[in-house]
């Protein structure tokens, strides 16, 4: 089908929830992907942090080809290997404690909010601007973000939205407190680091008043910013993660993964989902997690990121670059989303706007030195229109 047929079944068939550009993806492979006239795109967002692995990653689509001929779907009302493994996997890579699973990231974060309610009954859930947790109603309702929220009022009850300051946490984290939930570093808002000072102050005011300290992982985790979890650059332990995007090598899972402390806090019946960690997608998530794994991977994340954050601050129009790993967004002195129009369309080069002026960057973690100059050319002659 070409392009202009798709477009005329979105207009008539498709609720308009999503401003597509016009570009028709028909195959994809590492960093590149090619639109249905055979051109070919460096891909630099990885499909907003999922493809993480490059596209159609060989170890990943090997295991999702063993799996779906023999198994597909059982529910949860019964045991299959695939599941209990990466459950198991999951939690010695990172907090020790259970996993949740669930298939999306807006989903892990809700079982977090149950998961710490549950734990602490009525209690309340603080939050900081310019956080993104997701689109459904408790997810959204931990996204203080007005343009979001306004449109679907009433949200769900009890939620705090704070700055993003250790004093500001310091003085709203008390005795109601059940979770303070936070993105080590904020994707959706245009990459900015939550500062150390301010995750510390998170984690003594959680043990000082009982409530549990959740990082949202969704986006940072998976070797995105040159460790397996964004939390182990922090120096702060958190109760729980919650997983997403990148971890089913770009098929549909998530996962709440626990500290012990919180582990047993469901019982059977709280929560549940039924495609939640089915033996396809855990098949992919364990290929996944080999890969990322990898010390030489999560190495060459540092390294290809240092590299890239340095170069990108010599672009003309680029003001300062921010970020850790392969997680970074440039702040530019023209229009962001034209760059990014203009970076697709004439350069071919993926990249996103999440601001007027801020641009996004999450290439594959495997991106290679050339990839990243052919990646820099590009950009380059985006920014200077
Ligand atoms: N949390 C963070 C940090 C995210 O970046 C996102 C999506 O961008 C979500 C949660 C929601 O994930 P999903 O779109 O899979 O529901």
């Amino acid at each position: 089908m070409t392009l202009a047929t798709l477009q005329e079944i979105e207009r008539s068939s498709v609720i308009p929830s999503y401003a597509r550009f016009p570009v028709e993806f028909v195959r994809g492979e590492g960093t590149r992907l090619w639109d249905e006239q055979g051109n070919e795109y460096l891909d630099f967002l990885c499909g907003i942090s999922v493809t993480n692995l490059g596209h159609c990653h060989p170890r990943v689509v090997e295991a999702v080809r063993a799996q779906v001929g023999v198994l597909m779907h059982t529910s949860n009302l019964f045991y299959t290997e695939p599941a209990m493994r990466l459950a198991e996997r999951l939690a010695a890579s990172s907090l020790g404690g259970k996993v949740f699973f669930c298939n999306s990231g807006a989903e892990a974060n809700e079982a977090a909010i149950k998961l710490a309610r549950k734990a602490k009954p009525g209690g309340d859930v603080v939050v900081v601007h310019g956080a993104f947790h997701g689109r459904t109603y408790g997810a959204l309702s931990a996204t203080p973000q007005e343009s979001k929220q306004a449109p679907f009022a009433p949200l769900v009850p009890g939620f705090k939205a704070i700055a993003p300051t250790a004093e500001a946490l310091a003085s709203a984290i008390d005795e109601r407190t059940a979770l303070v939930l936070l993105e080590p570093i904020q994707g959706e808002t245009g990459v900015h680091v939550l500062s150390e000072e301010l995750l510390l102050c998170a984690r003594e005011a959680c043990d000082a008043h009982g409530a549990a300290l959740v990082f949202d992982e969704v986006q940072c985790g998976m070797g995105r910013t040159g460790t397996l979890w964004a939390y182990e650059q922090t120096g702060v332990l958190p109760d729980a993660i919650t997983a997403a995007k990148a971890l089913g090598g770009g098929l549909p899972i998530g996962a709440l993964i626990t500290a012990p402390r919180l582990a047993d806090v469901f019982a059977p019946g709280d929560h549940g989902s039924t495609f939640a960690g089915g033996p396809v997608i855990a098949a992919a998530a364990l290929a996944a997690l080999d890969e990322t794994g990898e010390e030489a991977l999560l190495e060459g994340v540092r390294a290809s990121g240092t590299f890239l954050r340095g170069a990108l601050a010599e672009l003309p129009h680029v003001i300062s670059v921010r970020g850790a790993g392969l997680m970074l967004a440039c702040e530019l002195d023209v229009p962001a989303p034209e760059v990014t129009r203009r970076a697709l369309l004439a350069e071919r080069l993926i990249v996103n706007a999440t601001g007027p002026t801020t641009l996004r960057l999450l290439p594959p973690l495997n991106v290679s030195e050339q990839e990243i100059q052919e990646g820099l050319i590009r950009l380059g002659r985006a920014l200077a229109g």
